[in-house]
Formats: structure tokens, C-alpha cells, sequence
């Protein structure tokens, strides 16, 4: 689903965010990456999602190598194959659940009623098939942000990204989050999620570790320096 070599990513300014990254990801796998602040995470989502380009290195996303192509072919996979969930949630105040995740759909080209009956069928998906017509004001953090992740999988991607969904919430709600994103990957989703909880980590199937803009340890291909390696820790993960 997704083959990185030797990624590097520039920004403007000088900042290396990240150093040489080479990084496989199957079909079907939930993999969770892990570092310090600053250490280029959330570069390389952005990269893998084919939301910025790389600076040297190549990008491949369910077998279509990304850097060569055109502008308007990337956005169609983009459109057809990725989800993302961001920390920040982005959704529109003053606007119901149902058209916050109706509109994400937007560039699909679909009329109104097929995007409405899609965000009704993924909100139901997330739990709030009974809050579709709630303004974000009006549902609770953890509620919100399963908002976000309806938004993200509306679409149907065969790969789903996320940044640190849990960051911004209570430990209940985030392990509802954490529930969720596991009952998607289990019928058949890629996802990759970035967080900072070294518990939500440690219980997931798969860790990247990254520092300075390198992968530094990769559970999959190097169990022994997974810090979080724990033979007795499988998928049903450590509680809380
Ligand atoms: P993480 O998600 O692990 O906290 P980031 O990928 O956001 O790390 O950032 C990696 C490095 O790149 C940091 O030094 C950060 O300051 C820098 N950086 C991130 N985005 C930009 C940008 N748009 N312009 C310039 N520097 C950036
Ligand atoms: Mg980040």
C-alpha cells in the first residue's frame, strides 16, 4: 500500500525534516509512528498522503508512483484511495454533523443527496447516526472528533492517515477513537497513526519510531530496538 525510498523533505529555510526515510507498509496493517516533537511525523504523513511532494526519494501509494504524477492524476488517487484525521478537528461551526462530513465529499463530484446518504452511513459507522443533526457546539470532544474520522472515511479509502486523533482528547474518548480506528483496520483499512501515547502505541501491531527525520526502529523489521517490545502485548494491546 505504501513504499517510501529514501524520503528526504526540505522545507524552505533550510529545516530537514526529513533525512533519507524508507518505510513499507502492507495492505491491511495498522501501524503506528512514535518520536519526539520536531521529529518529522507529521512531514512524512503529509508525504505519504501525497499532500506534499518530497524534496528527493520516491513515493509509492497502492502501486502508483506519486512523483510522477500529474497534479490532477494525484488528486484523483488522493480522492479514491486516502483519509485523513487530523488533531485539528476542521470542522464548519454553525454546520451539522451530516453536511460537516457531507461536504468533505464535495470533490467527488456527487450530488448532494448521494454525499448526505454517504456521511449518514459513515457518521452511523462512527456511532453518531443519532447526532447527524448536531452543530459541533453541540457534541462533546470525543464526539467531534469521531466527526472528523466519519469525515475521513466517507470517502471509502483503502488507507487511512492520522495525526495524532487523540491528542486533543480525554482518555475514554480517545480510547474510543483508538476502538474505532482498529474496527476500521480490521475490516480491511490501512491505517497509519501518529500519537504520542506510549500506551495506544504499545498495544498497536506495528511501531515506527522516528528521531530527527529518520526512522530509528521499526517493530516490523527490527523487533529487538521496539523500546515498546513486549511479547505479551499483541493486538489486544495494553489497558489502561
Ligand atoms: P512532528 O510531527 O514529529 O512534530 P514535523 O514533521 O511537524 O514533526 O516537523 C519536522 C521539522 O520540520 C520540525 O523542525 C518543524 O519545525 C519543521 N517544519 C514542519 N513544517 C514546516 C513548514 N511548513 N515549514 C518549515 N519547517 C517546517
Ligand atoms: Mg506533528
Amino acid at each position: 500500500m505504501i513504499a517510501l525510498r529514501d524520503v528526504t523533505k526540505e522545507y524552505p529555510g533550510g529545516v530537514r525534516a526529513l533525512g533519507g526515510v524508507s518505510l513499507d507498509v502492507a495492505a491491511g496493517e495498522l501501524v503506528a509512528i512514535v518520536g519526539p516533537s520536531g521529529s518529522g511525523k507529521s512531514t512524512m504523513l503529509h508525504v505519504l498522503g501525497t499532500l506534499d511532494r518530497p524534496t528527493s526519494g520516491t513515493v509509492h501509494i497502492d502501486g502508483h508512483d506519486v512523483g510522477r504524477l500529474p497534479d490532477a492524476k494525484l488528486s484523483a488517487l488522493r480522492a479514491s484511495t486516502i483519509g485523513f484525521v487530523f488533531q485539528q478537528f476542521h470542522l464548519a461551526s454553525g454546520t451539522r454533523a451530516l453536511d460537516n462530513v457531507a461536504d468533505g465529499l464535495l470533490y467527488r463530484g456527487l450530488r448532494l443527496g448521494a454525499r448526505r446518504d454517504r456521511a449518514a452511513a459513515a457518521l452511523d459507522r462512527v456511532g453518531l447516526g443519532h447526532r447527524l443533526d448536531h452543530e459541533p457546539h453541540e457534541l462533546s470532544g470525543g464526539e467531534r472528533q469521531r466527526v472528523a474520522i466519519a469525515t475521513g472515511l466517507a470517502g471509502e479509502p483503502a488507507l487511512l492517515l492520522a495525526d495524532e486523533p487523540t491528542g486533543a482528547l480525554d482518555s475514554v474518548s480517545g480510547d474510543g477513537v483508538m476502538a474505532l480506528l482498529r474496527e476500521l483496520n480490521g475490516a480491511g483499512t490501512t491505517v497509519v497513526v501518529i500519537t504520542h501515547d506510549r500506551e495506544i502505541a504499545a498495544g498497536l501491531p506495528r511501531r515506527v519510531r522516528m528521531r530527527d527525520g529518520l526512522v530509528r526502529s521499526d517493530s516490523a523489521t527490527d523487533p529487538a530496538t521496539d523500546p515498546a517490545a513486549d511479547p505479551a502485548s499483541g493486538r489486544a494491546g495494553v489497558g489502561r
